[in-house]
């Protein structure tokens, strides 16, 4: 199909995308429109976000269904809340000139309106599991005349966990309906849903794995585990002008990386499952309308977020899953734009790329972190951009004139050129004086090497140089220190914040697991009860499972965390898992700072305070603002 005025599709539809400006379909439209318009056959088919796939069941969709039986005669089924209201704002779109009902079905909103909604019937539900099996359980759905069912990203759905949800959905509808499944990637679990629910279904690839690809540039900069934030504000200077997403692995991480670049006085903010809907709609609404620069994300999180010009997505730190780098870098250079996709990491972490380049069909670039004197230069020049390219009112100004001049004439031009950028940038130049070099570079990774200001490599190491102990917040530091090297294998070891102090020994533990995880398949390691804290480790591959388990979960009336922890690096790692996992310099430390984190915002005033006592003030905090804050250098 090279037109969307040759297909089949209606009229009204035809007119609606026109002026929603689609000249041509896009690849899956051309694949998938024909197809679905012609023929009741399943349908599986590799997409991402920002492929057109929305349109591409979409638009046969509302071309097929009966608009005189108000019953649901389609059901879209998504992970995420954000999703699910941008798909069915899309169906609204496409259907604008038909007399379509379309409705959104989500946790986090009133179930009443949405039952009140139902009741007056409508043609398209679209759905997350959770809110639309609570209203299956209540028998308040009528899904007999289900003809098409869409399953979008449906990886993503079963990596939230929501197997057993899809599952009851699926039982519910009619045996003879159209089954579409849209996904990213094709694991086991993907697998088993076509085989369990679909009959002899049609299978299409997109080949480009997003309409950006070719737009995006790829770098990848190595440091020291200890460096990457340190890095991460580097770039963020580097680049002054930066509208892009930090990816995290943790909600921890990204709270904690959230909060160091708010104290640091960055426009930033942090997305992540922690937060209520009402603080993510709020997170969202200032990232899309371009007053907030840098959001700090979970994958999931950022899942449903359609912002289409990002000028960087920064990777914290590798994915686990290859793929995932693809969704990440997917997000930017779309709609033709330049995008620029980072990837920071330590020395071990280096193989990952080849096995990315080999993913993405294209090689990073292999980039120095910006000394101090290039992100000075940066600056300076936006600075005297931003000056020059200001909007200057005569009119008004013109009366000021006459005393300006007058207080500067004893000052020679140059004198009040100087005199600007330095009451602009005395602090950032001052910061940046003496920082180190925080490249790692792989040739010359010894121990005996020395950096080029001449400071022992040790000695960066225990982070003794300048812009280090400013950037050091130690808390992330030992733990990221003391755990970064444990060889993990096939398994991955996992932090849990309850220990003996809630009565836990190994037993309960294991009960606890079951009970969450509730996978008899799954191989538990070693578990190491501690007392505020413990570990258990995993079979790697439930990873997500177990993550996705203990979302919601409680322990004796404490909501409880689950994180990957981090391996070891130095000395603590040359020294037995014991050691340091049992010492009491560890235990006493970690739950300092669980204390601290329980006090939530505590912390960061904390912080702020000690950062400020070591340097000049900033003037005036300029946190969340337009982009023109402050940093705290
Ligand atoms: P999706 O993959 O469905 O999230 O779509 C990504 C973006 O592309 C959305 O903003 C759509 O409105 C837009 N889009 C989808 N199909 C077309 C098309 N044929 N021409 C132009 N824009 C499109």
């Amino acid at each position: 199909m090279e037109l969307f005025e040759n297909s089949n599709l209606l009229p009204e539809v035809q007119q609606a995308i026109k002026e929603m400006g689609f000249e041509r379909p896009t690849e899956i439209q051309s694949q998938a429109i024909p197809f679905l318009l012609a023929n009741k056959r399943d349908l599986i088919a590799l997409a991402q976000t920002g492929t057109g796939k929305t349109a591409a069941f979409g638009l046969p969709i509302i071309s097929k269904i009966d608009l005189s039986n108000s019953t649901p005669q389609a059901l879209i089924i998504c992970p995420t809340r954000e999703l699910c209201l941008q798909i069915e704002r899309d169906l609204k779109n496409f259907g604008k000139y038909l007399p379509l009902n379309t409705l959104a079905v989500y946790g986090g909103a009133s179930i009443n309106d949405q039952l009140t909604w139902l009741r007056r019937g409508v043609h398209i539900i679209v759905a997350t599991p959770g809110r639309l099996v609570d209203i299956i359980n209540r028998g308040k759905v009528n899904l007999s005349q289900v003809s098409y069912l869409v399953l979008d990203e449906a990886d993503e759905m079963l990596n939230m966990g929501f197997q057993e949800d899809i599952d009851t959905i699926l039982e519910q509808t009619p045996e003879n309906k159209q089954t579409l499944l849209f996904s990213a990637t094709m694991p086991q679990e993907v697998r088993r849903i076509a085989n369990n629910y679909m009959i002899n279904p049609e299978e299409i690839t997109i080949g480009t794995k997003n309409s950006g690809a070719e737009t995006v540039s790829h770098h990848a900069y190595i440091v020291h585990s200890k460096d990457r934030y340190v890095a991460l504000k580097r770039l963020a200077d580097y680049y002054p002008d930066i509208y892009g997403i930090v990816f995290c692995r943790t909600r921890q991480e990204t709270k904690d990386i959230a909060d160091k670049l708010m104290s640091d006085g960055y426009n930033a903010d942090a997305l992540h499952g922690d937060l209520s809907q009402a603080q993510r709609d709020y997170v969202m609404k200032k990232f899309r309308n371009k007053n907030l620069q840098i959001l700090v994300a979970t994958d999931v999180a950022a899942r449903g977020l359609d912002v289409q010009n990002l000028s960087h997505v920064i990777n914290f730190s590798i994915p686990d899953d290859i793929e995932t780098y693809t969704h990440r870098s997917g997000r930017t250079g779309r709609a033709g734009k330049e995008g620029i996709s980072i990837a920071i990491l330590n020395l071990k972490e280096k193989g990952k790329l080849k096995q990315i380049e080999r993913l993405i069909k294209k090689t990073f670039e292999i980039k120095q972190v910006p000394d101090g004197k290039e992100i000075c230069n940066i600056k300076i020049l936006d600075l005297i951009e931003k000056i020059k390219s200001v909007e200057v009112n005569e009119e008004k100004i013109g009366s000021f004139m006459k005393s300006i001049n007058n207080a500067f004439a004893d000052m020679s031009k140059e004198e009040i050129i100087q005199h600007f950028v330095s009451y602009e940038f005395n602090r950032i130049l001052e910061y940046y004086e003496n920082a180190p070099d925080i490249n790692v570079d792989s040739s010359r990774e010894s121990g005996r090497e020395r950096d080029r200001d001449g400071r022992n490599r040790r000695d960066r190491d225990k982070g003794n140089t300048g812009e280090e102990r400013k950037d050091r917040v130690e808390r992330g530091e030992r733990r990221e220190r003391r755990f970064e090297d444990v060889d993990r294998s096939n398994y991955t070891r996992f932090f849990i914040n309850v220990g003996k102090k809630e009565d836990l020994d190994k037993s309960k533990m294991l009960k606890l697991l079951n009970e969450h995880a509730n996978d008899r398949d799954i191989q538990y390691g070693a578990i190491d009860i501690l007392k505020s804290f413990s570990f258990f480790e995993v079979d790697s591959k439930y990873t997500s499972k177990i993550l996705s388990s203990f979302a919601h979960a409680t322990y004796q009336g404490r909501p409880i965390s689950v994180e990957i922890a981090q391996a070891p690096t130095g000395k603590a790692a040359r020294g037995s898992k014991n050691d340091f996992i049992k010492g009491d310099n560890y235990t006493s430390k970690y739950s300092r700072d669980t204390d601290r984190r329980d006090r939530g915002g505590s912390d960061r005033r904390d912080r702020s305070n000690s950062y400020e006592r070591g340097f000049k003030s900033s003037g005036r905090r300029n946190k969340n603002s337009d982009g023109g804050g402050r940093k705290r250098y």
